[in-house]
């Protein structure tokens, strides 16, 4: 199976209960145990836990949260944890020169994090992408503001409310009983190859995105797909939703304006791949991806 992939297991409470509640809020703002954690677009900011390990850096709140449009992301034992976007504020630069953290990209972080504190970090920047991108509402154009103490947006002019998106994305790994089929993207470098994904259209589920995504690029025919785990992959917003299926046989062809190949894979070359011989070059060990390829590996090249 696939066991935890990398940003998932975050363990925060999200405090639903206190959210609309101006009062409750205001006291969680004041809480001298309140902490904030930072992010940019697609970085977040990083310091090493008193035993070495890599963590979130949690700072008081000190100017750098919006008291009138907090986001709020929850309560760890009790205490306030709020977010700051730091992508464009002298804050990220502070913090870095003062030796209190650093900026790593959230890749990275998701290698270095534990395993709650990787969760943390996809929701973080997962919520501040949406804001940063939500800012005007979709109804009317009106500018929104912060609501629900960050889970909502609410337009004062049509008064309509926004919730933070999440895009599923199926990403599954196909098989013809004993070859995996990888397709390289336009813009890849040679060798740099990956299983397919796609997203979910609108008035379809996961599995027939499955098989037509397969389809569309790689003119192979899947059936069966099976769900084996899922992954937040807040690049900027995407929920990965991790399948294996069975391929009729064929040979596979890249399909014009999606990929630049995809071909058949044996066990051994992927193998070679895994260990960094070869020309196969697999997906980063942050990804389900890079999950599910090693865990068809791991057991002999056969689907669950
Ligand atoms: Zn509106």
């Amino acid at each position: 199976m696939i066991e935890h992939p990398r940003f998932t297991g975050a363990t925060l409470d999200r405090a639903a209960e206190l959210r609309d509640d101006r009062h409750q809020l205001e006291r969680l703002l004041a809480d001298p145990r309140a902490r904030f954690v930072g992010a940019s677009a697609d970085a977040v900011l990083v310091t090493a836990a008193p035993g070495g390990e890599a963590m979130l850096l949690r700072r008081p709140l000190d100017g750098h949260v919006n008291p009138h449009q907090p986001i709020l992301l929850g309560l760890e034992e009790g205490r306030p944890l709020f977010a700051a976007d730091v992508s464009d504020t002298e804050a990220a630069q502070h913090l870095a020169a003062t030796g209190a953290g650093q900026l790593v990209t959230l890749r990275d972080a998701g290698m270095m994090l534990g395993r709650a504190e990787g969760g943390l970090a996809a929701y973080l920047v997962a919520l501040l992408n949406w804001h940063r991108h939500h800012r005007f509402c979709a109804n009317c154009g009106a500018a929104t503001r912060i609501s629900d103490a960050g889970l909502a947006r609410r337009c004062p002019t049509c008064r309509s409310s926004h919730f933070p998106r999440t895009d599923p994305v199926v990403i599954m790994l196909i098989s013809d009983g004993e070859r995996v089929l990888l397709g390289r993207r336009e813009g890849w470098e040679p060798g740099r190859f990956s299983i397919l994904a796609g997203f979910v259209s609108p008035g379809e589920t996961p599995e027939e995105a499955v098989v037509r995504e397969v389809c569309e690029e790689a003119g192979i025919v899947a059936h069966s797909p099976r769900y084996l785990a899922s992954q937040p992959w807040p690049f900027p917003s995407s929920l990965m939703l991790g399948y294996e299926a069975q391929a009729l046989p064929g040979e596979p062809v890249a399909q014009v304006g999606e990929m630049a190949e995809v071909r058949w894979f044996t066990l051994q070359e992927v193998r070679d791949g895994q260990g960094g011989g070869g020309t196969l070059r697999l997906p980063g060990e942050v990804s389900i991806a890079r999950a599910l390829i090693d865990a068809w590996v791991a057991r002999g090249g056969t689907l669950l």
